[in-house]
């Protein structure tokens, strides 16, 4: 399918099938795969009551997992990926995928180099790949970016290496958090642990909470969040850097919806430093480079 077939695809759905209650914010998504098949979907959300809403990314990765798949895990597995994808909004600019769309949407493309288009109402449009929009993926086994960091430094991406997780402050406090991380007994999902930084100087801790039932848990970063945001009431706290540890040998960047999240509560000035780390090694970049042009900030004001 060519390029303005699959664009129309995702302006139908999103005229004529997404179903924004809350926002009003129509978006729609089409998605071409491996064996042809074209899916478009719309966002769907509910005015408030639940926490079902998903954005139409994700909802049309969904519906073609559930009628075609599964879809492969970064080209492993599954039947087929996606190889190009359109994004249409009712916004006066092009929008881009949001950090949580970028996880699920690395994971089913067919490679890194998978074409996403973004148009709107305007006529300007925007055009990216699926690994400039999410550099750390985690493409290698157990999540792992160390090739990644590689094929990203040749690319330009701006990243150092520091010596050791223990060297770095915030990676250390994310040490000692990530032991009292809770994981079901049948999970091999290895423990982790962040630390925050705020404009106030403040550190606040969290560790991964995995629960067997309810999914009400939460990564390490976002407990992190969590525990900033029970604060005083009366100011929200502004994040200005980030330590996470993972323990054992598999090195592991913040994930997308991570990002997004602290796209939403960073400092209004300035990057967000980054740094990451495992019993093998640590690095550090920041939030900028790890989540470019993120999805929110200009298009819908925070
Ligand atoms: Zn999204």
């Amino acid at each position: 399918m060519n390029t303005e077939h699959l664009l129309q695809a995702a302006k139908e759905a999103g005229l004529n099938r997404a179903r924004p209650l809350a926002s009003n914010f129509k978006v729609g998504a089409a998605f071409e795969f491996s064996n042809g098949a074209i899916f478009s979907g719309g966002n769907t959300e509910d005015r408030g009551k639940t926490i079902v809403g998903a954005c139409a990314e994700r909802n049309t990765l969904a519906a073609a997992n559930n009628q075609m798949g599964p879809l492969s895990e970064y080209g492993i597995g599954g039947t087929v990926g996606w190889r190009q994808a359109a994004v249409w909004a009712n916004t006066p600019g092009p929008i881009t995928p949001c950090g949580i769309c970028r996880d699920f949407m690395s994971a089913t493309a067919v490679t890194p180099e998978a074409q996403v288009l973004s148009q709107c109402e305007g006529p300007s449009r925007s055009i990216f790949t699926i690994g400039e929009l999410l550099p750390l993926a985690g493409r290698g086994p157990g999540g792992d970016v160390k090739d990644e960091i590689e094929a990203w430094r040749l690319n330009g991406g701006k990243i150092t290496q520091l010596a050791s997780s223990d060297s770095n402050p915030l990676i250390s406090r994310a040490m000692v958090a990530a032991d009292r991380s809770y994981v079901p007994p049948f999970s091999n999902e290895p423990i982790s642990g962040a630390s925050l930084l705020t404009e106030a100087g403040e550190t606040h801790e969290g560790f991964l909470v995995i629960d067997a039932t309810t999914r009400l848990g939460g990564t390490a970063i976002s407990m992190a969040v969590r525990s900033a945001l029970v604060g005083p009431a009366e100011r929200t706290p502004r994040v200005i850097a980030v330590g996470l540890y993972t323990k054992g040998d598999v090195l592991r960047a913040p994930t997308g919806c991570d990002l997004q999240l602290l796209q939403e509560i960073r400092a209004k000035h300035g990057d967000v430093d980054v740094m990451f780390g495992c019993d093998k090694s640590a690095y550090k970049t920041t939030l900028d480079a790890l989540l470019p042009h993120p999805f929110g900030r200009n298009d819908l004001g925070y």
